[in-house]
Order: structure tokens, then C-alpha cells, then sequence
């Protein structure tokens, strides 16, 4: 880089933006002193959020996680029945997951005790394989449930995966904490699932610092999961408890910037757009792709990745905390491109690791298109891709894609990444 050596201001992969409305709201939520968990602004976000999503219910709840993990006790009680006091709602019992994402699309199957079956990520879409899924559909033909993400604001064929779950008489529990926004075929992310989860964390396409929502179009659902955030109460005069609560619901405070932010929603999906197209237009002649879009969608754009061409690639090796490379002229490698980034104070990230290649997950099985592949380290066999997450995580990562970032900013960014292929 020529011009400057470091970024005098960190430019980051992904901050809140505020824009004043949210003040407002938390304002006369203090002025009214709903300072808790019942409030007009929870009723407002629930009321707004559902809209959006064309879903007929949003439960309020203290963040996606938690939404998620009410929506896999709800489906393991509807389809197992309702387990002991002191057991999970899924004990014993397997459960599809997507494999390339944050781990909590599926810590909440843990918690209820089932067993997540990692399936293979799409190479066209870097979302949940169809085609993976139907195998391991017919690897175990008992299993009634599947959690899937769309990832980075970019959605795959979850109007696929829906089908191939109802084929099956499976419930599907769609988590769309990336995605709000991002439509398939027209249709809003968040409204496919049987239960669909949105996250309002602080780095997500609206935040309100924190919080989530459950998506539902069964009032049942809605009310159960109400319940169960709130402590589990009977309706009795004293506390009474017929089954386990939670502590999950959703601040009034929280929802005021939830609220403020709402209206925003457009505007940062046309931002995180610009940024996305100003890197394709950047890398253009170099040997790398953007995050696919998938015929018939509209991302929102969250984060912007790169994966670099196969024949491009550096020796890159990575342990549990560390990774190496060796430098060869005219190519490079994610390590190297984020080192890079670091240096020049721009924050990057890999792509999020696939969670067969977690240690805690090391055991569990692992279904490629292919069938069976337990834990596999390499990416290919005899050339061929037979680990499409492992060779996404190998050969990507995610740039950043802040909506505050300025276009020279941008700019130095695409040097920074230039400068790694010289
Ligand atoms: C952020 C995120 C979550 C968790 O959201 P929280 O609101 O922080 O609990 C879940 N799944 C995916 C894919 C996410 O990116």
C-alpha cells in the first residue's frame, strides 16, 4: 500500500448504526418507567417484526439463541411427547443440522439432549445441501427434525429443504438470525421454518445490542414459548409450575432500539449491497469469487466473503489455535489476507468453521451428498471436493462489511487484498 501504512480508525467487520428513533423510544420507556419486561415497545417489535416476516406471531425474547433453543423444545415435545423434569425434550434422539455456522444454530439441540447429524454445505449456495439432506433422510428415516441457517445474509434452497422436510413428515426450524430481510423466491426469510428465530445482536443488519424473536404461525407455539420465557407460571394466584421456565424474555429497553432500528432495515440492506458490489467490482481481475447468490434470491447482504480459486491457494494448515502458511509468489491464502487485514487495523474474519471439525463435534456424524463421512480433515479425495464446508472454510473468509465504512476505506481494503496475490 502505497498511501498509507494502518487505518488511522479501525474499520470493522460489522458495528450498530443508530439513527436516533431508538433514543426516542427508550426515552419514554424511561420517562413511563417500563423499565422491564413487558412494555408498548415488545408489543410494537413482536407486532412489526412478525409483519416482516410474514409470519402470524413473533414472541420478544432476549436473543436468537434463546428463540431457537424454546423452538427445539417445542418441536422435540410435539414430536416425542413431554419428557421427565430433568430431561431434554430430544434425549437420544437425532437431529439434522447445517454444518457450516455459528454454533448456535445447534447448541439448543444439545441442551435438550438430541444428537446434531452435521449435514454438508452446498457448494453453489454455501447454505445446507438439499441433496445432503435427502441422503441422510435416507440414512435415517426416523429422524423428524432439521435446524438450518442461511448464512451471511445469503440464502440457499431452504424453500427446498422445506419441502424435502414435509416429504418426510419432518418439522424444520429455520434460523434466520443472518437473513432478515433476504427473500427466496420473493418470500421473506423467517417464514419458512415451522419455527423461524431473528437475532437483534449488535453485529447482525439491525440490533437492538441484543435480543431475538420466535416466528411462528401457530398461536399455540407462541403462547407455550411466551410461557416458558416468563418462568413457566400456571395461571394461579401464587407461582405455581407445572414445567420447567426460563428467563428469556425480551426488555422493553431492548426493544426500543429494536424498534428505533426497524424502520432502517431497508436502508442498511442497501448499504451492505453497495459494499458487496463495490468488492466484486474491486477483485475483478483477481482469482477469487464473492459469496454465491442463489437463483431466485435477495440476499441481504450481511457480510461480505471472498473465496479464493483452488489454484491460487497457498500451503495453508490450521490446528485448533493456530494457523501456518508458506508464501509463494502470486498466491496467498486466508491467514495470510487477514493477517494482512490486521495489520492495517481492518478487521476480517475465516469463515465460520464447520462444526464436524469442532472438537466438541469430532464424533458426531457428518453426511455429504456422497453419504456417511463422520469427521473428514481434508476437503478432497483424489482432487474432488468431498467436504464442500471444509474446502469453503480453507479457501474463504468474511471481509469487512461495515455500513459505516467509507469507499476510500473500502478501497484500502482491495489494495490490501491485491497486495496479498503479488
Ligand atoms: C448471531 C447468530 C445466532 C445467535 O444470535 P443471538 O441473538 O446472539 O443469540 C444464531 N445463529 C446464527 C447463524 C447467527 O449468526
Amino acid at each position: 500500500m502505497s498511501n498509507f501504512t494502518r487505518f488511522e480508525n479501525k474499520v470493522w467487520l460489522a458495528t450498530p448504526t443508530m439513527h436516533g428513533d431508538e433514543m426516542k423510544y427508550i426515552q419514554q420507556a424511561y420517562e413511563t418507567n417500563w423499565m422491564s419486561t413487558v412494555g408498548e415497545n415488545i408489543n410494537e417489535v413482536e407486532r412489526i417484526a412478525a409483519e416482516k416476516a410474514e409470519m402470524k406471531y413473533a414472541v420478544g425474547l432476549s436473543c436468537c439463541t434463546a428463540a431457537l433453543h424454546l423452538a427445539v423444545k417445542h418441536a422435540g415435545e410435539s414430536l416425542y411427547g413431554k419428557p421427565a423434569v430433568s430431561h431434554g425434550a430430544l434425549e437420544g434422539k437425532r437431529v439434522f443440522c447445517s454444518d457450516m455456522t455459528f454454533d448456535a444454530t445447534l447448541n439448543p439441540v444439545v441442551y435438550e439432549g438430541g444428537i446434531p447429524v452435521f449435514i454438508d454445505t452446498e457448494e453453489s449456495s454455501w447454505n445446507m445441501d438439499p441433496l445432503a439432506l435427502e441422503k441422510a433422510f435416507e440414512m435415517y428415516p426416523d429422524v423428524k427434525l432439521v435446524v438450518s441457517a442461511e448464512l451471511y445474509g445469503f440464502p440457499g434452497r431452504m424453500d427446498l429443504i422445506k419441502q424435502i422436510c414435509q416429504k418426510h413428515g419432518a418439522l424444520l426450524i429455520e434460523d434466520a438470525a443472518e437473513a432478515m430481510g433476504a427473500t427466496i423466491h420473493g418470500k421473506q426469510c423467517g417464514s419458512f421454518g415451522d419455527y423461524s428465530a431473528i437475532s437483534y445482536n449488535g453485529n447482525k443488519i439491525i440490533t437492538g445490542s441484543s435480543g431475538g424473536c420466535l416466528l411462528t404461525n401457530d398461536l399455540e407455539v407462541a403462547n407455550k414459548a411466551r410461557k416458558w420465557s416468563t418462568q413457566a407460571r400456571e395461571n394461579a394466584p401464587w407461582y405455581q409450575h407445572e414445567e420447567v421456565g426460563y428467563n428469556y424474555r425480551m426488555s422493553n429497553v431492548i426493544a426500543s432500539v429494536v424498534r428505533g432500528q426497524y424502520p432502517y432495515l431497508e436502508e442498511h440492506i442497501a448499504q451492505k449491497k453497495a459494499i458487496y458490489e463495490r468488492y466484486k467490482e474491486g477483485f475483478r481481475d483477481l482469482p477469487v469469487q464473492m459469496n454465491p447468490i442463489t437463483d431466485g434470491t435477495e440476499p441481504n447482504y450481511w457480510l461480505s466473503c471472498m473465496i479464493i480459486d483452488k489454484e491460487y491457494m497457498c500451503k495453508q494448515v490450521r490446528d485448533d489455535s493456530t494457523a501456518l502458511f508458506v508464501k509463494v509468489s502470486g498466491k496467498t491464502c486466508p491467514t495470510e489476507i487477514l493477517e494482512k487485514l490486521a495489520e492495517y487495523n481492518a478487521e476480517g474474519r475465516p469463515i465460520w468453521k464447520p462444526m464436524h471439525m469442532q472438537p466438541m463435534y469430532r464424533m458426531h456424524e457428518f453426511v455429504t451428498r456422497e453419504g456417511s463421512g463422520r469427521c473428514r480433515t481434508n476437503a478432497y479425495i483424489e482432487g474432488r471436493v468431498t467436504d464442500v464446508g471444509a474446502d469453503i472454510f480453507d479457501r474463504g473468509l468474511c471481509l469487512p462489511s461495515d455500513n459505516k465504512m467509507t469507499e476510500w476505506e473500502q478501497d484500502g481494503v482491495i489494495e490490501i487484498v491485491k497486495s496479498c496475490f503479488k
